[in-house]
């Protein structure tokens, strides 16, 4: 299967082969063909499968025959978050580079000036975060009545975001006869109800779920005292062969005295989460691939599918609190055929998340011994003793109300899958979860499909 045997007109493949794409990845070969044909389509497939690539090749094309109209964009895709958002921008700009399309993105963070300019003078594509879209809607700055294509990316995340409320008011603002693109790594009923009313027959194509991990992840598990671990991580930094390393943590706190700490070390750390704004999230990000730091220090919303290729390492520096989290996490490494290491510090205090993180990938997660070495210990990485209380807060009690804006940091839930009593859910997870208790996580490059339907 070639790119050419898809439809796709010669100037798209040609940007595609300048991009060095030699074949298509399995759901980009499944869906292209229906989506170039003006069918709605679901697409379901995990992390890193190339799911940006199955819409934005055919949108180029459908796009290409067409005149833009002030303020009224002729498709819409929708991101939860601004670095997904300025991902797929990327992608338009590096495919379409033969294409005369008008791109505008519309996120949060950024002055919101130049992108109602871009609006008023007509646009091919608008890909927005829900919050934002919302807000100059209301405002009137724009129509999405000439909306002829709709694409929700990222649909479970959108659900844990807390999004699905502004995405159902968005559809029922585009015109009814337009077509609608779902993608999802997971289809929770959620999703599936939100497919059932905004799509009409779609096409469903679901990549297959190996029944064992990426096989290009070395995983391994690190019991750690909570005061070592700043030790152990820079252990490992120094004899595990770390090229390029992700360090993930739980709260953005952590995030940040962890790069401070990195770089009294010595250490060419970064740092990425919530609190940062977008123009210095990006630059920080742009730093990391340039690589003027090596060593990226993550809280997850900030660092959910970011596209950062040839990362050696990635250090759950935390055991996350969801599990799909750790899925996530670890797909950061081990991309496109190349193999990478995960190791995931395991204090006493993990025991339960370690647990749910095993169960829901099926299997222990081998135990990395390690000895630590003597020789360092400086006095200033003890850290600092907080009150017992405070601690307690910060993680975040289970059972807190939840606020009504979209979560940053996510809280520790109940996982769904765990045996817990129903009532103990959390109230957006209304739903129960799907039957499928499959494995979740990311999958080797391109491993087979299944279309169904
Ligand atoms: P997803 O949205 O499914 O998480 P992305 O669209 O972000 O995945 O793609 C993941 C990675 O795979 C990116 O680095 C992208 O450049 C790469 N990729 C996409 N399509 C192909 C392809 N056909 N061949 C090789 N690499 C690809
Ligand atoms: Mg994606």
């Amino acid at each position: 299967m070639s790119f050419a045997d898809l439809g796709l007109s010669d100037e798209l493949l040609q940007a595609v082969e300048a991009a060095g794409y030699t074949e298509p990845t399995p759901i980009q070969a499944q869906a292209i063909p229906p989506v170039l044909m003006m069918k709605d389509l679901i697409g379901i497939a995990q992390t890193g499968t190339g799911k940006t690539a199955s819409f934005v090749l055919p949108m180029i094309d459908i796009l290409a025959h067409g005149r833009r109209r002030a303020l009224m964009p002729r498709s819409l895709i929708l991101e939860p978050t601004r670095e997904l958002a300025a991902q797929v921008a990327e992608n338009f700009e590096k495919y379409g580079k033969n294409h005369d399309l008008k791109m505008a993105l519309l996120i949060g963070g950024v002055q919101m000036g130049d992108q109602v300019k871009a609006l008023s003078e007509g646009v091919d594509v608008l890909i927005a975060t829900p919050g934002r879209l919302m807000d100059l809607f209301e405002r009137g700055k724009i129509l999405l009545t000439g909306c002829e294509l709709l694409v929700i990316d990222e649909a479970d995340r959108m659900l844990d975001m807390g999004f699905i409320p502004d995405i159902e008011t968005i559809c029922s603002k585009l015109p009814v006869n337009r077509q609608t693109l779902l993608f999802s790594a997971t289809m929770p009923p959620v999703i599936k109800k939100l497919a059932d009313r905004f799509l009409s027959n779609p096409k469903y194509i679901e990549v297959a779920r190996p029944a064992t991990t990426n096989i290009n992840i070395v995983q391994h598990k690190v019991a750690v005292n909570a005061r070592k671990k700043r030790e152990v991580l820079r252990q490992l930094l120094r004899t595990d062969n770390v090229s390029t390393a992700i360090v993930f943590c739980n709260r953005k706190t952590t995030v940040r005295e962890l790069a401070k700490s990195l770089k009294r070390h010595g250490f060419a750390a970064g740092e990425i989460h919530g609190d940062m704004d977008q123009p210095a999230r990006l630059a920080e990000l742009e730093r990391f691939k340039a690589g003027e730091v090596n060593i990226l220090c993550a809280s997850d919303v900030a660092a959910r599918g970011l596209d950062v290729k040839g990362v050696s390492h990635v250090f759950n520096f935390d055991t996350p609190w969801h599990p799909d989290d750790y899925v996530h996490r670890i797909g950061r490494t081990g991309r496109g055929g190349a193999t990478g290491r995960a190791f995931t510090f395991v204090a006493p205090e993990d025991a339960e998340a370690i647990e749910n993180v095993e169960k829901l990938t099926g299997g222990k997660i081998p135990v990395f011994e390690l000895v630590l070495e003597e020789a360092e210990a400086p006095r200033e990485e003890k850290p600092k003793r907080e009150p017992r209380e405070k601690k307690r807060e910060e993680r975040a009690p289970r059972r807190a109300p939840r606020s009504e804006e979209p979560r940053e940091e996510r809280a520790p839930r109940r996982e769904a899958r765990s045996e817990e009593p129903r009532k103990e859910r959390r109230p957006r997870r209304a739903e129960p979860e799907p039957e499928d208790d499959g494995w979740n996580g990311p999958v080797p490059e391109f491993l087979s499909v299944s279309a169904l339907a």
